[in-house]
């Protein structure tokens, strides 16, 4: 029999191995960054076109290579890092196997160019897909530039597989965030289709992460600090009443490297125990230092795990020195020299002589009024309006044979049926078909028996068809804003509030300028309180970071859906008659009333056959 084992030509081997390290644009930028800072830089620029789909260029001033290395860097397994196995636990660099630029010249069009100090001129190396095109001496300043443009221009199915601009390009700011949060030693700046989106100067950690997340952060941040024999702990953690929604601001570095860690986060998570309000995460920026020799970073070559030889150690380290800080915080001010004195309390207010806090009992209070309800009540003492009901009774001895399905052949009662009852009683001003149920679902009689409306999810629908036909038709009405209202955003939000500020705009809002950090609004859509405002950009800008788009993915479908999630009224919100009537109706007259827009069911019905069978 003849050998049946070949062995893959080189650039298939590339291929295979650089669907390891590179998995989208934001992996390059992640490899490129490292090979900068190994090689001593100390201003990193990066530069991005289309999301990185056309351009992710790193320009660096550290060390340069030699017309040798310069070539060699390029070869598998190349790297000056490491020269043997044992090495590979003394790590003091990013980079040690030698397999990210190999793997990038595998799977797109290279061009770097670089010079050591000691030279006069450098090399400039075109090489596209592993193949070296022309290699030239160039004038260029000291240091690192790659280019590397058309990612994955050999591998279509690969590049078809990319995200949306928006996602990739969340994707590469979130990587960008990453190294310079773990480096404020090093300048770095980010130019995103020909605009500056970042210039971070070298600074101190806590300027570096203001930089990053915009002026307003100062005044959150905590400081932890700990030292102990087996391990170093410094940064920062917010306080808690700033905790967010979304996991965005979550970053632990151990030896100035990003990782993720489940375990970790829990220790943090427990020492904000009973802070938090439910459904709210801390942020922290916390750099560990370890000895090299007791962790294990050789797992995967993209992925941000780690192994510590002591978790268990390190889990209560961390956890006691993060509650220490916390109690710091809350008992006595901390001497902070860093602390921004504003924040104190003014002289004039310090003589001042406390009074006592007076309680006020707000009798209206509904305790349903919010979702995050704490207590039911047992009984409420506020008088019911009774003519509710009786359309429990309505309509039952006409029995219908409507399928469950076919919501199109659902048919309310009419009202004149059912006064028709009541007609002696004196009471009756307007009898209705609907009830509202826990403040969450709207019981309605038809025909054939009864119908359960979720109100939070059909309202969802209701407003998700009119913002859709908003942003086609484009002329939404807009209301006039008596003040203008401003906004704080960090500036990676404003990236993403910039790219869908058309779209906003059709649903009619208007923006009278988005800054670095602030967004001027003068007007909102027509029945969006001014209120909400902040929330619905807020919860927009979190769904796209989070968005899992599905192959037809639209802009305009998601600040669609978002807004609706957001302005929906929410499980828990009692309701007037004629405005459940109103929803339902509403409800039936958009183009798909059975599913809300993330596809949940929106209402149930129950047939008097259904009932009747209950009652055997
Ligand atoms: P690794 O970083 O794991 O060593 P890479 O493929 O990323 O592997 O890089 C290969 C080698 O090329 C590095 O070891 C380094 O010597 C050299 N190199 C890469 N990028 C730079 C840079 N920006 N400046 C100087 N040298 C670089
Ligand atoms: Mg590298």
């Amino acid at each position: 029999m003849a050998d049946i084992i070949q062995l893959l030509p080189d650039h298939v081997a590339n291929q295979i191995a650089a669907g390891e390290v590179v998995q989208r644009p934001a992996s390059v930028v992640k490899e490129l960054l490292e090979n900068a800072i190994d090689a001593g830089a100390d201003t990193i620029k990066l530069i991005i076109k289309d999301a990185g789909k056309t351009l992710v260029q790193v320009i660096d001033n550290g060390k340069g290579m030699s017309t040798t290395d310069a070539r060699l860097s390029f070869e598998r397994h190349a790297t000056s890092k490491i020269r043997s196995a044992e090495d590979l636990f003394q790590l003091h660099t990013k980079g040690f196997r030698g397999e990210a630029l190999a793997s990038i010249a595998a799977i797109a069009h290279v061009e770097l160019k670089t010079k050591q100090d000691t030279d006069d001129v450098g090399n400039v190396l075109v090489i596209e897909g592993s193949i070296v095109t022309s290699q030239d001496i160039v004038v260029t300043p000291t240091g690192t530039s790659v280019s590397v443009k058309n990612l994955f221009f050999n591998i279509p199915a690969r590049r078809n597989f990319l995200k949306s601009d928006t996602v990739e390009l969340r994707h590469i700011i979130d990587e960008f965030h990453r190294v310079a949060l773990a480096h404020p030693g090093i300048s770095f700046a980010l130019y995103n289709n020909g605009s500056e989106s970042f210039n971070l100067p070298i600074s101190n950690y806590r300027q570096r992460i203001v930089n990053i997340f915009g002026a307003k952060t100062n005044e959150k941040l905590v400081p932890v600090e700990e030292d102990t024999e087996v391990l170093n702990i410094s940064g920062f953690v917010g306080k808690p009443e700033f905790a967010k929604k979304t996991r965005g601001e979550q970053y632990f570095f151990v030896n100035n490297r990003f990782i993720k860690s489940a375990y970790l986060n829990h220790a943090i998570a427990s020492a904000f125990e009973g802070l938090l309000k439910s459904g709210t995460h801390a942020s922290y920026f916390l750099n560990l230092t370890v000895d090299p020799q007791t962790i294990d970073i050789n797992i995967h070559p993209t992925k941000t795990e780690i192994k510590f030889d002591d978790e268990h150690t390190l889990y209560a380290l961390l956890r006691s020195a993060v509650k220490h800080s916390l109690g710091q915080f809350n008992i006595a001010p901390v001497l902070d020299f860093e602390r921004d004195p504003n924040l104190d309390t003014p002289y004039s207010y310090k003589k001042n002589e406390t009074s006592i806090p007076k309680v006020e009992v707000d009798r209206s209070f509904n305790p349903f009024q919010e979702e995050r309800s704490s207590k039911p009540r047992v009984a409420s003492f506020k008088k019911e309006p009774t003519e509710s009901w009786e359309s429990l009774y309505v309509g039952l001895e006409s029995k219908g044979n409507e399928s469950k399905q076919d919501f199109s052949a659902i048919s309310f009662e009419s009202e004149e049926r059912t006064a028709s009852i009541f007609d002696e009683d004196k009471q009756v001003e307007k009898t209705h078909t609907t009830y509202q149920l826990h403040n969450k679902y709207i019981v309605s009689t038809i025909k054939s028996g009864m119908m359960v409306i979720d109100q939070h999810r059909a309202h969802q629908r209701v407003l998700y068809e009119d913002f859709l036909k908003n942003l086609t038709v484009k002329e939404a009405a807009s209301q006039q804003l008596l003040f203008p209202l401003q906004l704080h955003f960090s500036p990676q939000d404003i990236v993403i509030i910039n790219q869908l500020k058309v779209d906003l705009e059709h649903t009619g809002f208007v923006f009278s300028s988005v800054m670095e950090e602030l967004v001027e609004i003068t007007g909102v859509p027509v029945g969006v309180p001014e209120s909400e405002v902040s929330i619905i950009l807020e919860q927009l800008v979190s769904d796209v970071e989070n968005e899992v788009p599905e192959r037809h993915f639209s802009a305009s479908d998601l600040l669609a859906k978002s807004m609706a999630k957001s302005l929906a009224i929410k499980t828990g919100q009692s309701l007037q008659k004629d405005e459940q009537e109103h929803l339902v109706n509403k409800l039936f007259a958009c183009k798909e009333p059975n599913v809300s827009p993330t596809n949940r069911t929106t209402f149930i019905t129950m047939s008097v056959d259904e009932l009747d069978k209950k009652f055997i």
